[in-house]
């Protein structure tokens, strides 16, 4: 029912969709398209020809950004910006970012061809190096407007030996000009972005799309645990400090600490481990491994790492173990905007949709502009909420469905009626 109400173009945003897809294809249906390499300059000119098309004023940035302006009615007043990301993971999916780009896209071109002229500017972004595969920290374009970058951001480099610096460099940016492509963040009003859920929940309720309440913090640490290496068969249990069954131990604590409230969408993964010397003889000497964990609820998440980190001091206790503790990441969740998701609520109610409130547990561009101004998103339901991979999967109905409710909220929110 929904659908034949729709404002929007649905073919022309399937059709750019699918076309994008095309750009760094891999297989039949999955996408290579890592930050700054040449697939991702072929698919980010595709999109600013399609932005020229919509009559956006578009430019490249100092970091590999692509941005299109629609003037408003009173071009000093804060930016409304909706974005997202067009860069892959090595072995991507077609939908991952993209839509969240040109549905932001489609709404600002149906708006002109409409005749709605919004109070405020409206950017539409496409932020580079959002997912950090290749230089291995992501968030890249959106920490970059916002000043926000390390010292030694443009050293790091890819599995070639290429700098950051030098791929900017080879994109078309120059990197000494950086700073003239920050933003005031006074200057930034709002912030929307649609992706992709990327999880299950969407598609268990039955419904197309999502109202985000917040992104769920990610804490990152590695573990490094020390014991001492012995013969498998002559060393006797009791005299082991085995690096190894402490890391177990720790895993398996984890697990259970996260689980304490059923209700809470609490998660942690040990994702990575590297035991040395690695042998099937030999009692492990040395583990390291990482620690993922989020919750919506940073006192929440505190208390789950202290009840961590006491765990690791036991265990290595108890085994007779060393022990260090780096953290990686560490970012406080950020809850939406309550006036946006309200505006979201309210354009969902007119397009007859019940549509759930929903957080994030992958963090998103969104994230770092959730320092600057007022932020929302829109998540639109996937298949087996698989992604970061070929089989990622959206239906067209679902994206043009979400890219509605992008352009009534952004409508509600950047026009006087
Ligand atoms: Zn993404």
């Amino acid at each position: 029912m929904i659908l034949d109400q729709l404002t929007i173009n649905k073919a022309r945003l399937s059709e750019r969709v699918h076309k994008l897809a095309k750009v760094g294809k891999i297989g039949e249906t999955g996408v290579y398209r890592l930050a700054l390499s040449e697939e991702y300059k072929e698919g980010l000119e595709l999109v600013r020809e399609w932005m020229d098309e919509a009559g956006l004023k578009t430019r490249f940035d100092h970091f590999g950004n692509l941005i299109g302006q629609l003037e408003g009615k009173n071009p000093d007043e804060p930016i409304h910006m909706i974005g997202s990301h067009i860069d892959s993971q090595p072995y991507g999916g077609r939908f991952d970012g993209s839509i969240g780009v040109l549905g932001g896209l489609e709404v600002v071109q149906t708006m002109q061809e409409n005749n709605i002229i919004p109070d405020r500017p409206i950017e539409i972004i496409s932020f580079c190096d959002e997912e950090g595969h290749r230089f291995g920290k992501g968030l890249f374009g959106s920490r970059g407007i916002l000043g926000k970058l390390d010292p030694d951001e443009l050293d790091r480099t890819d599995k070639d030996g290429v700098t950051r610096k030098d791929a900017l460099k080879t994109f078309g940016c120059d990197p000494n000009q950086l700073h003239k492509s920050e933003y005031d963040p006074a200057s930034l009003g709002s912030y929307i972005e649609m992706h992709i859920e990327q999880g299950p929940y969407l598609e268990a309720k039955d419904v197309p799309v999502g109202i985000v309440s917040g992104i769920a913090g990610p804490l990152w640490l590695t573990i490094e645990l020390t014991g001492f290496a012995g013969h498998a068969g002559s060393v006797p249990m009791h005299l082991r400090n085995d690096a190894l069954l402490g890391a177990s131990k720790i895993v398996t604590a984890l697990n259970e600490i996260v689980k304490t409230d059923p209700d809470a969408p609490t998660v942690g993964t040990v994702g990575n481990l590297e035991v040395f010397p690695n042998g099937r003889s030999i009692i492990p000497e040395r583990v390291r491994f990482t620690v993922d964990l989020r919750d919506i609820d940073k006192e929440r998440r505190d208390q789950y790492e202290q009840q961590l980190r006491d765990c690791i001091a036991n265990v290595a206790n108890e085994i007779g173990l060393q022990y260090k503790i780096k953290e990686d990441t560490n970012n406080a969740p950020k809850y939406c905007n309550e006036e946006i998701i309200h505006s979201m609520q309210k354009a969902s109610d007119r397009m007859g949709m019940d549509v759930p409130i929903l957080m994030s547990g992958p963090f998103h561009d969104a994230l770092i502009m959730a320092d600057a101004c007022d932020y929302g998103m829109i998540f639109v339901r996937c298949k087996d909420g698989i992604s970061h991979n070929p089989m990622e999967y959206a239906t067209d109905e679902d994206i043009s469905i979400g890219t509605e409710l992008l352009l009534q909220t952004t409508i509600n929110m950047t026009t006087s009626n």
